[in-house]
């Protein structure tokens, strides 16, 4: 099966009638981005043009925004071929969004980008050099996350550690979604069937031969962020149970260990009345145990609840998103 993959790869690279340059994809979740995305188009155009030796598209997936960006963008693909637009029917989320793109998205290599430049665009030629070395996977690491605000920075931080210890795979720290990855590492990740995706761990779980490439974090261009800290604590609890399944059998240890000290407890009660005759007063000591196993049975149940929820999600295989519409690209392959 490699060797053949290997030749149809091969040949959708290389067209023997018309040699084409490789084609990069930029790939833009975009959620109400309508303040920023001339401003985007305006950096990042002449840096992709400067491409050597490669084309570009930038694939833009409209994430159900409510403002002005679906009209702005379809304006632009009406000026510039190389910009494609998917309009999902509602807002799914930026991973499914992601997910779109990736599916949607063309080139021999393809980078997640987000509209905001709080990455910038001048990372891109780098990443595209390291690939061009070899690498099928560059990611673009932050250096300086000082702009990110404290809290934000010292609980990214905690995940990851949480994260490591937890799971078998090695989120690299300090690196989002910004990366470039090759197009066999694109379709082992549309090849991946789970519904919950946590994109960031799957992007690890597929491995493949990785480099990186450090630069600094800026403020958003404009526009506020579409991440409140709910979200981002969901994030963090679907990163952790989609690759790791500690918070389940951790109860087994639990367990063990208030057993244990249930039966020393209740030889110590025995030898205490052997000795010392009865002693009725003892409701508080009660009372605190049974609130303190109730605590806990209702923590181990609801952990156990977060992955049935899961299971029930996956189980329905229910599509990750839904297109309503494409915009732009070559006339040739699209309506009339
Ligand atoms: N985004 C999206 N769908 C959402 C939320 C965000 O497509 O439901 C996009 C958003 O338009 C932006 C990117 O994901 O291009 C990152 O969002 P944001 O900058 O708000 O996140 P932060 O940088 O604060 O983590
Ligand atoms: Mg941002």
């Amino acid at each position: 099966m490699p060797k053949d993959s290997n030749e149809t790869y091969w040949a959708s690279r290389i067209d023997e009638d018309e040699p084409q340059a490789p084609l990069v994809s930029l790939l833009v979740p975009c959620f109400n981005e309508e303040e920023v995305l001339p401003l985007f188009l305006e950096r990042m155009q002449p840096i992709l043009r400067a491409l050597p030796g490669l084309r570009h598209e930038i694939v833009f997936v409209n994430d159900g925004s409510t403002d002005g960006t679906l009209a702005f963008l379809i304006g632009q693909t009406l000026r510039d071929p190389s910009i494609r637009v998917v309009d999902l029917s509602r807002n799914f989320g930026k991973e499914a969004a992601l997910s779109a793109g990736l599916t949607e998205a063309r080139g021999d290599a393809v980078v997640p980008f987000d509209a905001d430049l709080q990455d910038p665009p001048e990372v891109i030629p780098r990443l595209v050099e390291r690939w061009r070395e070899g690498f099928e996977v560059v990611i673009a690491r932050r250096v300086d996350r000082s702009c990110d605000g404290f809290l934000k920075r010292e609980t990214a931080n905690a995940f990851y550690r949480l994260h490591g210890r937890m799971t078998d795979i090695d989120l690299p720290e300090n690196a989002g979604d910004f990366r470039l990855m090759d197009r066999r590492v694109v379709d082992a990740l549309n090849a991946m069937p789970e519904s919950c995706r946590f994109m960031k761990g799957l992007f690890a779980w597929a491995g493949f031969r990785t480099a990186c490439v450090d630069y600094v974090r800026q403020p958003r261009a404009a526009g506020r962020s579409k991440f409140s800290g709910w979200k981002l604590w969901n994030l963090a609890l679907e990163g952790i149970t989609s690759f790791s399944t500690l918070p389940l059998r951790i109860w087994t240890y639990a367990g063990f260990v208030v057993a244990a000290g249930a039966l020393v407890y209740a030889l110590a009660v025995a030898v205490r009345t052997l000795v010392l005759g009865v002693d009725v007063p003892g409701y508080a000591s009660l009372t605190v145990l049974i609130l303190l196993f109730g605590g806990l049975q209702m923590i181990g149940m609801g952990m156990i609840g977060e992955y049935i929820g899961r299971i029930y999600m996956e189980s329905k295989r229910r599509p990750l998103y839904f297109v309503r519409a494409r915009f732009g690209g070559e006339p040739s392959s699209e309506r009339s």
